[in-house]
């Protein structure tokens, strides 16, 4: 992915495939196992199967799932509907000071890393809010939520075994991160999956496509699904906080100047909230971030690493069509603009969890489980540059 090339300091640009350790790990049954696949994986598989770009496979998808051996498959789109609650609510409350604004998100581990090894005074502007992924993992590991599921569900007294499916090599990395390892057991990408399918000689185009999610985890709307997109993320969060502050009577739900592929930097002004931006793939972020302007122009700004979003990422399918990335994001938008609930705070297994686990978004509960921090950090790649330049300049 020329994108993660870009801002993978941690070896994630090499993809490390793991689809042979879950395959086995599966054979032996020993423990219960889950998977979450991430909302871009299922427009994009179909084209490793010969289907045309775009194509929306997500029962296709679980059915090679469960043919593959997981007991439960789950949707990473109920933990994106769960980081549009905690998000917005923490713009709202940033909103009511003005430090540590603009809020970046903080959804994409490529645009995180970029930000710990090369601008530590953009930390306190990061959302704390953990990743889907994360929340994901936490959320089925960590919680009594699903303990109706099983012993293993309860509250980690026995340990299920937790695989996402990510768009994206950089997520490798992001379920390794110190403070929250441990809630996702192995991360394979969109192609690793494929892989697994063709592996167990599955005729992934002949499974039939009505096959669902399970719940708890595996309910959500179409602002999670839109994630997959750049400027979804905004999008969804201002559907959200909208509501919160009591506005969504008189917003639109759709913010078409935040969508597309054709601009690095996308704008809107939303009246009650204020100006936002999003940043179309790391290097509109770079460019926007080189002034200062941004500090004063914005509440909020989303960066996605990749061009497209997760669209785009580095674990998608290959292809040679120079329109895929519209291809897969017209599908997106579709499956968004069909489905019965598209605001996060309408999904009714959400307010489940609030009410029956959290206290609501940004208790101190939902805080303990489902925030993370950032630190300072420096790449490998960087310390030896800066040992070589050393060396250099000893010598001169
Ligand atoms: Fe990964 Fe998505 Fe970020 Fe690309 S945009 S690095 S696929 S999270």
């Amino acid at each position: 992915c020329g994108q993660c090339t870009l801002v993978c300091p941690v070896g994630a640009l090499i993809e490390t495939p793991h689809w042979h350790t879950v395959l086995h790990t599966l054979d032996t049954r020993m423990r219960v196992s889950a998977v979450q696949v991430a909302p871009a994986t299922r427009v994009a598989i179909g084209e490793e199967f010969g289907m045309e770009p775009g194509t929306v496979s997500t029962g296709q998808m679980i059915h090679a799932l469960r043919l593959l051996g997981f007991d439960y498959v789950f949707d990473t789109n109920f933990a994106a509907d769960v980081t549009v609650m905690e998000e917005a609510t923490e713009l709202l409350e940033r909103l009511k000071g003005t430090e540590h604004l603009p809020l970046f998100t903080s959804c994409c581990p490529g645009w995180v890393n970029w930000v710990e090894i090369h601008r530590s005074d953009l930390l306190p502007h990061l959302s704390t809010t953990k990743s889907p992924q994360q929340m994901h993992g936490a959320l089925t590991k960590r919680t009594g939520f699903t303990a109706a599921l099983g012993p293993e569900f309860a509250n980690g007294k026995a340990e299920p075994y937790v695989v996402s499916v990510m768009p994206c090599t950089a997520k490798k990395d992001e379920a390794q991160r110190p403070g929250i390892s441990g809630d996702i057991d192995h991360v394979l990408t969109t192609r690793e999956l494929a892989r697994m399918i063709k592996a167990r000689g599955i005729a992934f185009a002949a499974l039939s496509g009505e096959d669902s999610f399970d719940r708890p985890l595996g309910e959500s709307t179409g602002a999670a699904q839109i994630f997959a997109a750049s400027g979804g993320v905004m999008e969804a969060l201002l559907r959200t906080a909208a509501h919160l502050r009591g506005h969504d009577k008189t917003l639109a739900l759709e913010w078409h100047q935040l969508r597309g592929v054709a601009q690095g930097i996308k704008v809107a002004e939303v009246p009650g909230i204020g100006k936002v931006a999003v940043c179309n793939g790391i290097a509109a972020a770079q460019g926007m971030l080189a002034t200062q302007t941004w500090r004063d122009a914005y509440v909020a700004i989303e960066v996605m690493a990749c061009v497209g979003g997760c669209l785009g990422g580095g674990g998608e399918p290959k292809s040679i069509d120079p329109l895929i990335l519209e291809k897969r994001m017209s599908a997106t938008y579709a499956l968004d603009k069909v489905a019965p609930k598209r605001c996060a705070h309408e999904n009714p297994d959400v307010l489940a969890l609030y009410a029956t686990q959290l206290d609501g978004p940004n208790s101190v509960k939902a805080r303990a489980l489902l925030h993370t921090h950032y630190a300072a950090r420096h790449s490998k790649r960087l310390l030896l540059m800066r040992f070589l330049d050393c060396l250099d300049r000893r010598d001169s």
